[in-house]
């Protein structure tokens, strides 16, 4: 099967640009930052407040975008399932207060329309991975880029045919990213999958970004996560990031608290990772 999807192959490597921010560009890594979900008005005005105070200015590390869940894909239809359109006005006005570029996961095709003058790019979660009528609607009606989470039991050529079907359908502004697969490590959430990283540099033209928060599963592993995704060479990594973690309403614990966060930035500037 290896080979099947030649689009993904093909042709120059192709840095994407999110909202002016460059995301695959040779030694220039990015972060995505920002809640699992926006909870509220000013959760997410106090995440996005930090990160141009202290990140971008302090650190003064600039290639930084801001994420944030709207509509969430949870495993209980019990448990809390975003607040939708109003999350999504939030996250904009967050953004553009602190003047960072933002980013929302996407679930149904009917949304796409409405995400297209509201964030700068979209991320696929891994669930949709392979939701084609999704994948088409967002490269017909999705003018900005668009991320494409591994389904955490896809085989690595699953997930490229995948990505196959935006380019296919005339979406250029492409990218990947691995978030841990399924294994036998019953201590963290998921696998991080370090070997798909050289994997798909040499297999594949679009930008790699490595969701360091999900496989984690916890707080205190993400760090050594992040820093072994940049050593392999990730074109980025995305981290979830919450004013008050103990308090969040999804995935409390593996998010990392705001000053924790900028330690972690800040070491792996020190290590020349960033
Ligand atoms: C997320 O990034 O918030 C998320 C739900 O991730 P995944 O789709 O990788 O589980
Ligand atoms: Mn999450």
């Amino acid at each position: 099967m290896p080979g099947k999807c030649r689009l993904v192959r093909q042709g120059p490597r192709r840095p994407i640009s999110i909202g002016g921010v460059m995301v695959g560009e040779q030694g220039k890594p990015v972060v995505i930052a920002g809640p699992c979900s926006v909870e509220d008005r000013e959760m997410i005005r106090e995440t996005a407040d930090y990160i141009a105070r202290e990140i971008v200015d302090g650190l003064g590390f600039k290639r930084i975008i801001l994420r944030g869940g709207c509509w969430k894909p949870r495993t209980s239809p019990y448990s809390f399932q975003g607040h939708g359109w109003r999350a999504v006005e939030w996250l904009r006005e967050a953004g553009d207060r602190a003047g960072l570029p933002v980013i929302t996961e996407v679930m149904d095709p009917r949304h796409v329309a409405g995400l297209a003058g509201m964030v700068d790019a979209v991320w696929v979660g891994a669930r949709n991975m392979q939701n084609t009528p999704l994948l088409l609607e967002l490269a017909s009606g999705f003018p900005g880029p668009v991320l494409l989470k591994r389904h955490f039991g896809a085989l690595i050529e699953e997930w490229l045919c995948a990505a196959e079907y935006l380019l296919a359908n005339g979406k250029e502004d492409v990218a990947l990213i691995e978030r841990g697969t399924r294994g036998i490590n019953e201590y963290a959430r998921f696998t991080l999958d370090v070997t798909v990283i050289p994997i798909v540099k040499q297999e594949a033209r679009l930008p790699l970004v490595v969701d360091v928060s999900h496989p984690a599963g916890k707080r205190s592993l993400v760090p050594a996560l992040a820093r072994a995704a940049l050593a392999a060479g990730a074109d980025g990594i995305m981290v979830e990031v919450h004013p008050e973690p103990g308090r969040a309403l999804s995935d409390k614990d593996q998010q990392l608290g705001l000053e924790e966060f900028r330690r972690l930035l800040e070491s792996l500037m020190e290590m020349k990772l960033l």
